[in-house]
């Protein structure tokens, strides 16, 4: 088990979901069925790390761990793609589905009250996704979701981003 997770937060690593991502896409190539990928990033996390310390951040970085988790199908795959990263991959979904589950995650997460030393703060994240159905190889979907990210930033942060391509 320690091989294929993320010793911080328990989901899986980046290296099992890169492999789920490939296997998936295979998969749904072959039968027709869709996923979405779905890239998350936390907002501004090394402001969080400068004001309220490292030991607080990784806290945020678990709390958003354990909201995905618990909100998220059991058949959907959550990981920790880099740092601040998340990345989940949800089956037999399209983009504009799974971007209204996780824009409740992000409304959610972005409500939670965090502590350090008695000091209260919040934080959230940008989210990007792409599906599929609209790019049809693993190079290109991540591709597609890393675009949706940098416009979700770009537009203000707080935001979840789909990518149907033009
Ligand atoms: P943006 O909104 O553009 O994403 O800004 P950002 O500050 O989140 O992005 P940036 O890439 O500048 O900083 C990411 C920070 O995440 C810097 C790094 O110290 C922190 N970080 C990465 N891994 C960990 C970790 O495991 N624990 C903690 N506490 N911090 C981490
Ligand atoms: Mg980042
Ligand atoms: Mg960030």
């Amino acid at each position: 088990d320690m091989s294929i997770r993320d010793e911080l937060t328990g989901v899986y690593n980046r290296r099992f979901l890169m492999e789920r991502i490939t296997e998936e896409s295979v998969r749904c190539l072959r039968s027709g069925s869709v996923f979405c990928l779905c890239m998350l990033d936390i907002d501004f996390f090394k402001k969080v790390n400068d004001t309220y310390g490292h030991a607080a951040g990784d806290r945020v970085l678990k709390s958003l761990a354990r909201l995905l988790k618990q909100r998220l199908r059991d058949t959907d795959i959550v990981g920790r793609y880099g740092g601040e990263e998340f990345a989940v991959i949800m089956n037999d979904t399209d983009a504009s589905s799974a971007a209204k589950v996780i824009d409740e995650i992000r409304n959610v997460f972005s409500r939670l009250i965090h502590l350090s030393h008695e000091e209260e703060f919040s934080v959230n994240f940008s989210c990007g996704l792409a599906d599929l159905a609209h790019f049809s190889d693993v190079a290109s979907l991540s591709e597609a979701a890393d675009k949706a990210l940098y416009q979700a930033k770009q537009r203000g942060r707080n935001k979840v981003v789909v990518n149907v391509g033009d």
